[in-house]
């Protein structure tokens, strides 16, 4: 059985302590309620030492959004993989749409991140997904291949177990306009299909793919009931507790 997960992206979002009162609620909430499945903060890397405290001995993971395409050194505002790992987080998102789309992320950058992540012991959230005009040209399933192929097909089986793939269409991130349960199954199966041809079956098998796009508790549930989907990458709704908590609570 593959792992179910609910991870959110704060992305440049709340002060520290208002990043700490979130985390807190929610240690409080998933407390009283174990839930049915990981569930994972990723957070501004100002977060990341201080949120290592309170969810240490919870169920919540953490993670950065970001990590440096280099090792050390003379990179000035950058922080490294082992840095990020040094905080106490577990988890890195990679490849979110809009890192390569403000910062300019190619897969070259984004497969020597992947690599830094991975070889420092934390475990990579890959975002992959189309924009519009690729949907509307009927190009989806070729972008995503594409991104799939470019980033992660040097990897090991070994290396891809700490990898999570999060497919999120670019037209349906914070625009309030969600894929439908149809699209994101559609999507999912065939991104399971690319990694079984490169990495086998039973690989793919175990690969988490989560779905991410304007996913909130009303339409979680319909889209975690889909066979290829294991869960969402949540952004705007993981900053209300209340509205992360009932994402969780779709896998009940
Ligand atoms: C995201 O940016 O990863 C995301 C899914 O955002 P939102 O849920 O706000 O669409």
């Amino acid at each position: 059985m593959r792992k179910k997960i609910v991870a959110g992206n704060w992305k440049m979002n709340l002060s520290l302590q208002e990043g700490v009162a979130l985390a807190n609620d929610l240690k409080a909430a998933l407390a009283a309620e174990t839930p049915n499945c990981d569930v994972v903060i990723c957070t501004p890397f100002i977060h990341l030492a201080t949120l290592a405290a309170v969810t240490e001995g919870t169920v919540i993971g953490l993670g950065a959004e970001n990590c440096a395409d280099k090792e050390k050194g003379a990179y000035t505002g950058e922080v490294s993989a082992s840095q990020v790992k040094s905080t106490g987080a577990q988890y890195v998102i990679l490849g979110h749409s809009e890192r390569r789309a403000y910062y300019h992320e190619t897969a070259e950058i984004l497969k020597a991140k992947l690599h830094l992540a991975l070889d420092n012991g934390l475990k990579v959230i890959f975002c992959i997904g189309e924009v519009l005009e690729e949907r509307e040209a009927g190009k989806q399933n070729e972008v995503v291949a594409r991104q799939l192929a470019d980033s992660l097909f040097d990897l090991t089986a070994e290396q891809l177990k700490n990898v999570v793939l999060a497919y999120e269409p670019v037209w349906a991130i914070g625009t309030g306009k969600t894929a439908t349960a149809e699209q994101a199954e559609d999507m999912h199966a065939f991104i399971r299909g690319v990694m079984a041809g490169r990495f086998g079956e039973p690989a793919a098998e175990e690969l988490s793919i989560l779905y991410g796009g304007s996913c909130k508790p009303s339409n979680a549930k319909e889209i975690f009931s889909k066979p290829d989907v294991d869960g969402g990458l949540i952004g705007g709704a993981s900053l209300k507790c209340a509205d992360f908590k009932g994402i969780i609570d779709a896998w009940k």
